[in-house]
């Protein structure tokens, strides 16, 4: 039996025909009419001035934290629920992660230990350059509360809305909210380039500064000429053509992911102790993986460990849920603002195959074999 992937790359029908348009007109550089096409598509989708197509999520957070003046010395808050590149360009930049944990509606950062965090560390004498919110596996951050505390102290917040490609928090997308958002193209993402990411924007001047240090920091002369650092971080005209074929799909995959999640929680509704991460009222989430906790009340610690490797012998890949920053090594010297909900999402957690290429009579069977394990 084929393996059963948690998210793999799930193409239309134009992609190839964009790849080969680049091709055949030989636009295969880091700029061209795909490029072009696929910045305005997401633009247009996302409801934002402008968006800079570039060569990973990594690469648009980096940039988007060194242009908002992310420098040596600082302190960044990050949400510590999450997967390690929403905080490594923080370290790009030579600035210092400190992490808040999650509130239980959303599991994305907790707005009220984000502002307890902020006093204590303006009171350590910390200067706080930026906030870090992250849209956790699609579901969008609670932004009124969260614009509010930027708004009350002064610090920007950058959205990383890499899961989270059409979502809406009160119908606005997710990653129109902050000075800066930032998408993902990689092969697990909702759509894919076969890597790329985005930085997205309404600030006009933020925009010109990131296509500028993308490509070099080119300043216009006959001879190469540079007043600051650049980067190499541009998408290519390839890649962008996958992405432009994978923007005209994305309300169908969407819209798929979104049953898959129905069909898991109408599926497993019987078992008693599974809970499934619900939409609060204004929230819409593109359901980039679904999850499910197993309660302690019912289930021992370590039931997800046991399924994962029973499902992994049916060549079925399901995954934990993100492990804490907080408690990655790579961290272990950062300061962390913890209320206990990621680590206990870490142990009770496990992300089940969600891809939209995957049939409903392949989930039926995920479902299945779930229950067959669990004696049911
Ligand atoms: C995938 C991902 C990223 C990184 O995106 P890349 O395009 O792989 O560099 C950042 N943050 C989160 C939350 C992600 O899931």
């Amino acid at each position: 039996m084929s393996r059963i992937w948690l998210s793999s790359p799930h193409m239309g029908e134009n992609e190839k025909k964009y790849v080969e348009e680049a091709f055949s007109t030989n636009w295969v550089a880091p700029l061209g009419p795909n490029v072009d096409f696929f910045e305005k598509q997401l633009s247009a989708y996302t409801g934002v001035n402008a968006a800079v197509s570039l060569n990973s999520g990594t690469a648009a957070l980096h940039l988007a934290l060194s242009l908002l003046g992310v420098n040596q010395g600082d302190v960044v808050l990050c949400q510590s629920f999450t997967f390690a590149a929403s905080a490594f360009p923080i370290i790009y930049c030579g600035a210092e992660p400190v992490f808040i944990d999650s509130e239980a509606d959303t599991w994305n950062i907790d707005p009220q230990l984000l502002e307890q965090a902020i006093e204590d560390q303006l009171q350590k004498g910390k200067k706080i350059a930026a906030i870090v919110v992250v849209h956790l596996y699609g579901m969008p951050a609670k932004m009124n509360e969260l614009n509010a505390v930027s708004e009350k102290f002064g610090i920007p917040i950058i959205e990383d809305a890499a899961e989270a490609l059409g979502s809406r928090y009160n119908n606005k997308a997710c990653g129109s909210f902050g000075k800066a958002g930032i998408l993902s193209f990689n092969g697990n993402k909702i759509i894919t380039t076969s890597g790329g990411g985005a930085l997205l924007s309404n600030d006009e001047i933020l925009i010109a500064k990131t296509r500028h240090v993308s490509a070099q920091a080119k300043d216009p002369a006959p001879y190469y000429l540079h007043t600051q650092v650049g980067y190499n971080y541009r998408l290519s005209n390839i890649c962008a053509g996958i992405g432009r074929g994978q923007m005209e799909v994305l309300p169908e995959r969407i819209e798929k992911r979104r049953a898959i999640f129905e069909q898991y929680k109408a599926g497993l509704a019987s078992v008693e102790g599974i809970s499934f991460l619900e939409e609060p009222n204004g929230l819409f989430s593109n359901r980039w993986l679904t999850t499910i906790i197993f309660d302690e009340n019912y289930f021992k610690l370590g039931t997800i460990e046991t399924l994962r490797q029973y499902l992994e012998t049916l060549n079925i890949e399901t995954r934990p849920l993100w492990k804490p920053l907080h408690q990655q090594p790579v961290f272990a010297n950062c300061q962390t603002y913890n209320n206990g909900v990621s680590d206990r999402l870490f142990a009770t957690g496990l992300c089940l195959p969600s891809g939209s290429n995957l049939s409903e009579s392949i989930i039926e069977n995920v479902i299945v074999e779930i229950k067959k394990h669990l004696g049911l």
